[in-house]
């Protein structure tokens, strides 16, 4: 399990931003306990009350379950169940699916106003999960 390098940095397709994928040693879903597949770093930025540009970076789980309500999360979930790459370490045509992954970050992107979502998240927060 322990890789010399088990993050990879793979170029986002869609922006100049960098996507950081952890592939190994991938934390359990925070929500439902399923094991994580992997986890993707990028950068975001967000407008804070006063107007202000805040940048920070965004870290999310991919679940084999509760990001399947995301259709690009629920094509790469597929993807790797389909080969049983579960632990992602073997997968050599990380380009390839780089790709799919920048798609979903993207779409996390366009999502970081969905206030379902955030309330979601914050629930999670109250309760400590997260
Ligand atoms: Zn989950």
């Amino acid at each position: 399990m322990t890789e010399a390098n088990p993050e990879t940095v793979v170029p986002a397709l869609t922006c100049q931003d960098e996507l950081l994928i952890r592939i190994a040693d991938v934390p359990a879903c925070p929500a439902c306990d399923s094991p994580g597949l992997l986890l993707v770093r990028f950068r975001n930025s967000w407008k804070n009350q006063s107007g202000d540009d805040v940048h920070g970076m965004r870290e999310i789980l991919l679940c084999p379950l509760c990001s399947r309500g995301n259709n690009t999360a629920a094509e790469l979930v597929s993807y790797l169940e389909a080969d049983e790459k579960t632990a992602l370490e073997e997968i050599e045509e990380l380009e390839e699916i780089g790709g799919m992954i920048a798609a979903w970050v993207e779409s996390l992107r366009q999502q970081h106003v969905d206030e379902g979502l955030l309330a979601a998240e914050y629930d999670q927060w109250l309760r400590g999960t997260l």
